[in-house]
């Protein structure tokens, strides 16, 4: 092994990182994981990403990349099973990684967890092996019961107790704590009094080569799509999403003639929050203006991104939000609100607008600002896309690999 080279275990236990993007529990993390693991792969680094059985066609091991690995292991039963419910299936989840790791004399160099569940598997294991601990939270519990008061959420929707504790007692247990912005870092020294040293901040990143600038006329004519102007939404149904504020705002822009939202993200378990925002476009007369597209392929996506005229992003709360980059990077300007990465990513007036909030009189007056903008063709995309250049995978991975190499430094007395 050469001296350089990190051997890496990934805990992600409740969401596997192929899973399908954009139904309730698959969304940016999932891309994360599996960019960064594939990444670190390229750069020479061994990385095991561990991941529950929720299917029982999942094979045990599944090759990411040169050097990056998916393992499913057993914990209850082999379905999809709710995120919380799996926090009893966590000792089950961490044996079933011990035994696979002695059956395969596999030794790790540090444990990367992501969200509080795989953090929480991570503190019993950094017991065992004796390494680091690196974690990615995601979301905050906490910050996530502040926003969910806002919309009104039902009670019982509400992220519980046990969260909010196993994430305060998390953040002093690991050795380190990735935040993807300035505004998380600081989220984890209000809520949890998480010390800031303990912190860095390293963002998310988009795959350049995936994400790209394709002719828009081509790209409408490959979806089918004709001479519309085209607003994009992309993401998890999820009220935090804000969705009903983006519909409602189309209500504002009545007059521009051919206007249509394209809703990108589903499936089964989401098909109520769906039925709502149908009647809601409904009862605002506007539901053929809006299409709800279902679930669509990561891979398939720059086709959407390249059609569209601008893609919305209402959110009241991004850990980081990865659409906007993926969006940018395909030359499509961005309304977002002030939330996650929104700030740091998108140019004012040159590549879209960051508001205060998703009030939808704010959102359309922004969308409408965008549609009207003169220079739309490839040239002015390509310079929208330069300015995410820096969020490569390969940059994000080497910025994660010098965090690593910091935290086994600052803990020499930690062998594997
Ligand atoms: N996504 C997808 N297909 C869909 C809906 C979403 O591939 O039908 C992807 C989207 O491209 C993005 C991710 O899911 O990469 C959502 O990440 P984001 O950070 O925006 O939101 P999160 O899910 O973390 O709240």
């Amino acid at each position: 092994m050469p001296a350089s080279q990190l051997r890496v275990a990934m805990l992600s236990a409740h969401s596997c990182p192929v899973g399908k993007l954009g139904t309730k529990d698959t969304g940016g993390m999932s891309v994360y994981i599996r960019e960064i693991a594939c990444e670190l792969g390229k750069q020479g680094h061994l990385v095991d990403v561990y991941t529950r059985v929720h299917d029982p066609k999942d094979r045990q091991i599944y090759e990411l990349n040169q050097n990056a690995r998916l393992i499913h292991l057993k914990a209850g039963e082999d379905e999809e099973i709710r995120k919380l419910a799996l926090y009893s299936h966590l000792p089950d989840f961490v044996g079933s990684l011990e035994d696979f790791r002695k059956q395969n004399a596999l030794r790790y160099d540090l444990i990367f967890s992501h969200y509080w569940l795989s953090a929480l598997a991570g503190t019993y294991l950094q017991e065992w092996w004796h390494v680091p601990h690196i974690t990615m939270f995601h979301t905050l519990g906490a910050v996530k019961n502040t926003i969910n008061e806002k919309v009104s959420l039902p009670p019982g929707d509400a992220e519980p107790e046990l969260r909010i504790e196993t994430e305060r007692s998390l953040v002093h247990k690991c050795h380190h704590i990735v935040a993807p912005t300035e505004r998380e870092k600081e989220a984890f020294i209000r809520h949890y009094r998480a010390s800031s040293e303990k912190i860095s901040v390293v963002p998310c990143g988009v795959n350049l080569e995936q994400f790209k600038v394709l002719d828009k006329a081509q790209a409408r004519r490959y979806l089918g799509l004709d001479n519309d102007m085209i607003i994009l939404f992309v993401g998890r149904i999820d009220r935090l999403k804000g969705i009903d504020k983006l519909i409602e705002a189309l209500s504002y822009l009545r007059h521009i003639p051919r206007l249509r939202l394209l809703v990108i993200g589903g499936g089964e378990r989401s098909q109520h929050e769906i039925e709502q925002l149908q009647e809601l476009a409904f009862n605002l007369r506007i539901q053929d203006s809006v299409a709800f597209l279902g679930l669509v392929k990561h891979e398939q996506l720059p086709y959407f991104y390249n059609a569209a005229d601008a893609c919305v992003i209402p959110s009241y709360y991004e850990s980081f939000g990865l659409v906007a980059l993926e969006s940018l990077a395909c030359g499509t300007p961005v309304v977002a609100t002030d939330v996650g990465n929104h700030k740091s990513v998108v140019r004012p007036g040159k590549t879209g607008y960051v508001i205060r909030d998703n009030a939808p009189h704010r959102l359309a007056q922004k969308i409408a600002l965008l549609l009207s903008r003169p220079d739309t063709d490839t040239r002015s995309a390509q310079l929208i896309r330069a300015t995410v250049s820096e969020f490569s995978w390969s940059n994000i991975a080497e910025a994660i690999t010098r965090d690593c190499r910091l935290v086994l430094a600052n803990h020499p007395n930690l062998v594997s």
